[in-house]
């Protein structure tokens, strides 16, 4: 199937997201026919887990308009105009992905944001660095006004984003280190504050070249003159791990971590590099960065051990791993349950962190009264999950996490899977 074009991919897939204007969701959504309703909507009976609150525990979430109202043990129905019942379910804020790829037919590698983001519990996506310069003025008229999906941006330094590598192109986007402009990343920037949170530079080989260590200076400079951070791409790049993060500051992103390329945070002996110690320690985010190529089991599962946990548990979810092996955030996070970490901890990187570091206004990523109405509710499956990493290396987890329905600015999504057409190879 194909979505020919922009409205008919709204009709098609937002239209029939958008819940409240189903009959089938009947069975765990109801109207309450009451003339005083202090509330617009009840997501009821839910296990709740807001680490912002250092909250776990059954609770009801009372929402008026777009701003959670009331979190508390029991909150009658009869006080809300809608009920969506989330009894067995989990109920989180709305997930914030910190690394996607959602500018839809013109990055390659880009997917549309609603069927992946908002469908899957995913209420806030952070691209990272889909547009540069050049290209994100359309992405913002064609996307980021358009989708239902909050969709906030890492400008790519190069001024044409990701729009020149595809699989029949091989040429990364600062091969031409000249495409590296921080005056017109700087002005992009403060002409559009409120979508743009930093910067993203990719250093792999085959879209740095070389030039890896000028781009990431370049990239340091336009970040620097706007006070916002990087996003470092690494995996496979021509200068030293060590080098790289030795640039890096606080607030700052180390996107694939957990890569199995070369140019990987252990060394020789298989142990976390100091390097990578001394970045956390400075208070430098390690970011998962799932994606195609770029998150190994193998890697980090020795990580874990050596305590280099995420900050932020993030895809990277594009058109070449949302068939497998990436799917969408909450597999993600079921592959970090598996590797040992608590649902709180999981829950935590995919909602407190990323709003912590990027420095929401709104209140976004926390159930606390008067932050905005966003909520994701998930089910946790029991059984046996295969779980694939981008090295196509396997594991059996027990516990799998998967969207049921999102909650945006007050506005309920049901989960959906829509067919995402396949890039023709
Ligand atoms: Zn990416």
């Amino acid at each position: 199937m194909h979505f020919h074009t922009r409205r008919r991919f709204l009709h098609t897939t937002v239209g029939s997201l958008l819940c409240s204007v189903l009959p089938e969701w009947g069975s765990v959504l109801h109207a309450q026919k009451r003339s005083v309703a202090r509330y617009d909507l009840l997501v009821k009976g839910g296990h709740v887990i807001d680490p912002s609150q250092s909250l776990t525990a059954k609770r009801d979430v009372g929402i008026v308009g777009h701003r959670i109202a009331r979190v508390a043990e029991n909150i009658p129905e009869t006080e809300s105009r809608q009920v969506l019942d989330a009894g067995g379910m989990i109920v989180t804020p709305g997930l914030i992905d910190t690394h996607t790829h959602v500018y839809d037919g013109v990055a390659p590698l880009g997917i549309p944001a609603d069927p992946n983001c908002i469908a899957k519990g995913v209420t806030t996506a952070v691209d990272a660095g889909s547009s540069g310069a050049h290209t994100f003025p359309g992405f913002r008229k064609y996307v980021i006004e358009v989708v239902e999906t909050r969709v906030k941006v890492l400008l790519n330094i190069s001024v044409v984003g990701q729009s020149t590598l595809s699989q029949d192109t091989p040429f990364g986007e600062l091969l031409n280190i000249g495409y590296a402009n921080p005056q017109l990343a700087i002005r992009t920037i403060e002409q559009n504050r409120d979508v743009i949170l930093g910067i993203k530079v990719r250093l792999s080989r085959n879209i740095a070249g070389k030039t890896d260590m000028e781009a990431l200076d370049l990239s340091k400079q336009a970040a620097n003159a706007v006070e916002l951070p990087v996003m470092v791409h690494i995996g496979d790049t021509h200068s030293p791990v060590d080098d790289i993060l030795d640039k890096m500051d606080k607030g700052d992103i180390l996107t694939h971590t957990y890569h199995g390329r070369t140019g990987g945070i252990l060394d020789e002996r298989d142990r976390v590099r100091p390097s990578v110690v001394d970045a956390v320690d400075r208070g430098v985010n390690l970011d998962v960065g799932h994606g195609a190529g770029s998150f190994a089991f193998g890697v980090a599962e020795k990580a874990l051990r050596d305590g280099a946990l995420p900050g932020t548990i993030s895809s990277d979810l594009h058109q070449f791993n949302v068939h497998g092996p990436v799917f969408d955030l909450a597999t993600t996070l079921s592959k970090f349950l598996y590797m040992g970490l608590t649902l709180e901890q999981v829950v935590r990187r995919a909602t407190t962190n990323p709003a912590a570091l990027f420095g929401f206004p709104d209140g976004l990523g926390t159930l606390a009264e008067g932050a905005e109405a966003d909520v994701a509710v998930l089910s946790l499956q029991e059984g046996d999950f295969e779980f694939v990493d981008a090295m196509k290396k396997k594991r059996i987890g027990h516990r799998k996490l998967s969207p049921v329905a999102t909650v945006k600015a007050g506005k309920i999504y049901r989960a959906a899977t829509i067919p995402v057409p396949r890039a023709k190879k």
